[in-house]
């Protein structure tokens, strides 16, 4: 072997020992990479799983910050459209929920109705019993209404003792009607606050939105019209709104005006009508009756005038104007013996407010008229709700000399013991009963009755409406001798008497 090729073997065996440890550090260095690369890995995975954590608990606590934010406002709505008093919709519910449906009806073409309803004598409640029983009649009427209407209805109070209801999908117009008539008949029934029976009742004004749309306010105003006729109408109805009912509502503001000015400028003024005793063949008394002198020259009878005359708190006005007047022209009749009695009339709701009792005697004694001379005509209505409180209120009268009589008696429910509670001088009889008396035996029998009765409790007897010579015989036998009507004398003015 030379040297050369020794050579050559030592140095291949270097360069292989070099290699494997080259190889060894290579895999010493490899496997290191591996358990750092592992280490990280598993260090990636774990911080991984701490951000999905993180992240997991974060939404929920976002989902449940976010639905306590959505419960408060929803509470907080709740709140804001709620009525504290009755737990039902308030004014503002019902505005955003009318509005909504009148949107809805659009599309749909099913009914809305509005019914407004409004308590009657509401105040005399709250002022007799007090404010605790005023809410415990809100409470019960919001219960009533409540629980009459279908689902779905929206049953609010819009303030006071105002309350309306929001009907959808109403087929007919009568369905409006027919929703109505049941809350009447629920709300209408008294309610127990505090052991005590209290009446309750209440008027209802019913619009229907128009196929081709309504706006809220326009359904608002047209239910409220409806309202205000059942109220004029007596309270304790239901009006549904017609086109005509605001020409009607015109006509009487009108006439209103018209009365007040009338009241004002004294143009209504007393006529009489004589009343005869026909078996002496004389006039015994006069009847007041009130007459309005229009500006145009027309004579307008009670009917017109009266009713608004006192809807407007003039009566005592009016009564006090043409009393005055009556008093001094009449006067010197009494005084000369061409009479013997002036007869007035007082108006029930007069009498129960104590006018006989503190404005009649000042006018007598402003007048110097005679309270002999004079005959209170009063019908049963004035006198039936408390007859000691009535018999009170007449005492000073009797004790002047004042003289009761009991008007229209006859007609409707008449009620014949009020005769022996009361102290009466005279009754009248009901223009019904005169007017079928030739041909009704039945009315000739219940007349008699009266007669006797009468005879009995020593009242006389008036027959009013007497237009036939027949009638006035009829009632001659039946022993009625004092008859006022046509037959005998229509009401005049004074210089015509
Ligand atoms: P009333 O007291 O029953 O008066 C009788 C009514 O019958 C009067 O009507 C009179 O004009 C009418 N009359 C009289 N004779 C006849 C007849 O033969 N046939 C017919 N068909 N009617 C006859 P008037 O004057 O229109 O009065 C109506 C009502 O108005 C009265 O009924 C009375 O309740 C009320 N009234 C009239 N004047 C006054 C007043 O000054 N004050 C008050 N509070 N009420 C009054
Ligand atoms: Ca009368
Ligand atoms: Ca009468």
């Amino acid at each position: 072997m030379s040297s050369e090729n020794l050579d050559t073997g030592s140095a291949q065996k270097d360069r292989l020992h070099r290699l494997e440890s080259r190889l060894a550090r290579e895999r010493r260095a490899r496997l290191e990479a591996e358990s750092l690369l592992e280490e990280r890995s598993q260090a990636l995975f774990e911080a991984n799983l701490a951000l999905s954590n993180l992240a997991a608990d974060l939404e929920n606590r976002i989902e449940n910050r976010t639905r306590e934010l959505i419960n408060a406002q929803q509470h907080a709505l709740k709140q804001a459209e709620t009525d504290t008093l009755t737990g039902i919709a308030n004014r503002a519910a019902f505005s955003r929920q009318l509005e909504e449906t009148l949107a809805n009806f659009q599309s749909t073409l099913k009914g809305v109705a509005v019914l407004l309803i409004d308590l009657d004598d509401f105040k005399l409640v709250n002022d007799t019993l007090g404010h605790g029983a005023g809410d415990a009649l809100l409470m019960e009427v919001a219960n009533r209404l409540s629980q009459t209407v279908r689902p779905g209805d929206v049953v609010a109070r819009l303030g006071g003792d105002e309350f309306a209801v929001i009907a959808a999908n109403v087929g007919f117009k009568n369905t409006g009607l027919q929703i109505a008539n049941r809350l009447l008949k629920q709300v209408c029934r008294p309610v127990i606050v505090d052991d005590k029976e209290v009446p309750c009742s209440c008027s209802i004004g019913i619009a229907h939105a128009d196929p081709a749309g309504t706006l809220a306010d326009t359904l608002l105003g047209n239910a409220d019209l409806a309202l205000y006729a059942s109220k004029r109408a007596g309270r304790c109805r239901v009006t549904a709104f017609e086109s005509n009912l605001r020409a009607d509502i015109e006509n009487r503001a009108a006439l209103e005006n018209e009365v007040r000015l009338a009241v004002m400028a004294n143009e209504i003024k007393p006529w009489y009508q004589p009343i005869r005793q026909c078996s002496k063949n004389r006039y015994k008394s006069i009847e007041l009756l009130a007459r309005w002198h229009a500006p145009g020259g027309e004579i307008r009878a009670p009917q017109q005038f009266l009713a608004t005359v006192e809807s407007l708190g003039l009566l005592d006005t009016m009564m006090e104007n043409i009393l005055h007047r009556a008093f001094v022209e009449t006067l010197p009749l009494m005084n000369t013996g061409k009479f013997d009695y002036l007869t007035i009339n007082v108006s029930p709701t007069q009498f129960n407010h104590g006018w006989t009792q503190h404005s009649l005697p000042k006018i007598l004694a402003e007048t110097g008229f005679p309270a002999r001379s004079l005959i209170v005509e009063l019908t049963e209505t004035a006198l039936i709700q408390d007859i000691e409180h009535t018999r009170a209120m007449l005492a000073d009268l009797l004790e002047d000399g004042v003289r009761i009589a009991l008007d229209d008696f006859g007609v409707g429910y008449s009620n014949f013991s009020i005769l022996r509670q009361l102290p009466f001088h005279l009754l009248k009889l009901d223009r019904s009963l005169t007017m079928g008396i030739e041909n009704d035996a039945t009315l000739r029998a219940v007349t008699e009755c009266i007669m006797t009765l009468a005879d009995r409790l020593n009242i006389n007897v008036i027959a009013e409406g007497v237009e036939t010579q027949q009638q006035s015989d009829f009632l001659i036998a039946l022993g009625c001798n004092c008859q006022q009507g046509y037959l005998h004398a229509h009401p005049c003015q004074f210089d015509q008497l």
